[in-house]
């Protein structure tokens, strides 16, 4: 059996015309199988994405990415800018990771996880359909000329948008500002926070451009992780997929009546498969393609077509799947390869990176410590005959907990070490505190030119450091 030449891709984007004008997209609503599961999952996520920022673990938001302050929490770990390696280390793991499941399963994260589908989808677009109606209206009134329908119906959807951004432009800045500070500021007046009504205004704005205009051009034109995708997988990357050799030669009703479109087989009767050339799928994709042509950049893997299509299917009586998860390989009729070297590359790697993490952040000290001399100082000798040599401590206590510091002489003999002001001072999880302290020894017990000092540092009596510090002394001591 010949099979019909599928049609050739679109020289333009489905979003643009040949002008280079937006197209509106007015993409129907599949309430098939996928369609509830990825509504039970998009809800669950849109919870989590609200509520990290504002939940604690150990008196930290759950993330907390403090830009300003060089500070990163999650999930109860919090890197400071001297932790650098950890970042580093965590940001390849977080990328190889990126590389292994779309090696894997291909645009799932588009489709199921990001927050642009999961708002748009869920929020945004039920919100639209509430207010504007079916697509048809839609289309129909937006064509049409501004009456009173059309304006309480827009003005209505704008209101209810624009609530609904701010609300989500409050909960984006607090995973940069954290709750507190936002909370501070929602509750003083714009002359006294401009800034941060600016900030919120620039960036509600932008979440109700992109949720209520831009919608999928932020995914065709501007997402950088779908241009990385068509490297990342390959012919056995699971992709939502059209089976041409079971639905070619498409055909209508009245085209399969007719039984005149192809004439390929011998006796010279049609051969039709079991796409019925609806449009179905067409209709309800998002991003406005056919996925009969063939995998396209534009694809964000939300199976609306599938489970378009699965309800054509069950209409006319045949099996679900004509359009389904499987590979390009299963397609073409051969297995699909889960193990293959990118695979296993990309997994050793990652198993790599993900150990050496674990091992940073377990064997992380508590405590951040620079003990320096005090800038510009040597040493003096005090009237009581004791060398004394000044020092800067800077610390951070890297625990979850205000803890009790205390600073212990262990060598050499008759060494004493007296902190500036509180002699067992409190340190707050994460603050950097600075303070100085004198390290003084008797100028009979000091070796000519000075010796190396050992202190213990401990953190509610358990000893968490040890530094040495060069002490300075007069040549003659002895
Ligand atoms: S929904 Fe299915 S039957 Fe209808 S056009 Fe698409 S692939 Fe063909
Ligand atoms: S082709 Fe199908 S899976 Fe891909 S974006 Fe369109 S509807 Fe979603």
């Amino acid at each position: 059996m010949a099979e019909s030449v599928p049609q050739a891709p679109q020289a333009v984007l489905s979003t643009l015309d040949r002008a280079g004008n937006r197209k509106w997209i007015y993409p129907t609503l599949s309430k098939g199988r996928f369609w509830l599961a990825r509504k039970a999952i998009g809800w669950l996520l849109i919870v989590v994405f609200v509520a990290l920022p504002w939940i604690e673990i150990g008196n930290r938001p759950a993330v907390f990415l403090d830009v300003a302050g060089r500070e990163f929490t999650f999930f109860g770990l919090t890197l400071h800018s001297t932790d650098m390696v950890i970042l580093m280390v965590f940001l390849l793991t977080a990328v190889l990771a990126i590389f292994f499941i779309t090696a894997l399963f291909g645009r799932l994260w588009c489709g199921w996880g990001c927050p642009q589908t999961v708002y748009l989808e869920f929020v945004y677009r039920p919100i639209e359909r509430l207010v504007e109606g079916s697509e048809t209206r839609r289309r129909r009134r937006d064509n049409g000329p501004w009456n009173f329908d059309k304006i309480w119906r827009k003005s209505t959807k704008l209101a209810i948008y624009t609530a609904i951004s701010v609300f989500l432009a409050h909960t984006f800045v607090a995973y940069f500002a954290g709750w507190e500070n936002l909370l501070y500021w929602m509750g003083r007046s714009p002359m006294e926070s401009p800034g941060y009504f600016a900030l919120m205004a620039i960036t509600s704005g932008l979440v109700l451009f992109d949720f209520g205009y831009f919608r999928e051009q932020m995914c065709t034109l501007t997402c950088p992780y779908a241009r990385l995708q068509s490297v990342l997988m390959d012919d056995d990357s699971l992709i939502v997929s059209y089976d041409r050799s079971r639905g070619e030669n498409r055909g209508t009703y009245r085209e399969r009546k007719q039984s005149d479109k192809v004439l390929d087989l011998d006796d010279g009767s049609v051969t039709f498969g079991d796409c019925i050339d609806c449009g179905c799928c067409v209709r309800t994709c998002p991003t406005g393609i056919d996925i009969r042509d063939g995998l396209q950049m534009e694809c964000v893997s939300c199976t609306q077509c599938v489970d378009a299509c699965d309800e054509v299917m069950e209409a006319i009586g045949k099996p679900r799947g004509l359009i389904r998860y499987t590979s390009e390989n299963a397609i073409s009729g051969d297995k699909t390869k889960v193990a293959r070297p990118r695979i296993f590359l990309y997994a050793a790697l990652l198993a790599i990176c993900s150990t050496i993490l674990v091992g940073l952040v377990v064997t992380r000290a508590p405590l951040e410590v620079d003990f320096s001399r005090a800038s510009g100082t040597t040493y003096r000798v005090t009237a009581d005959d004791q060398v004394a040599n000044r020092f800067s401590l800077r610390l951070r206590n890297r625990t979850a907990d205000t803890t009790k510091l205390t600073l212990v002489p262990v060598d050499p003999e008759g060494l004493r070490v007296r902190l500036v002001g509180d002699q067992s001072p409190s340190l707050v999880p994460g603050e950097l505190e600075r303070m100085d302290v004198w390290l003084t020894i008797d100028t009979d017990q000091m070796p000519p030119g000075g010796t190396t000092a050992t202190v213990d540092i401990l953190l509610d009596d358990t000893a968490v450091d040890t530094v040495n510090l060069r002490l300075l002394g007069p040549t003659n001591s002895r």
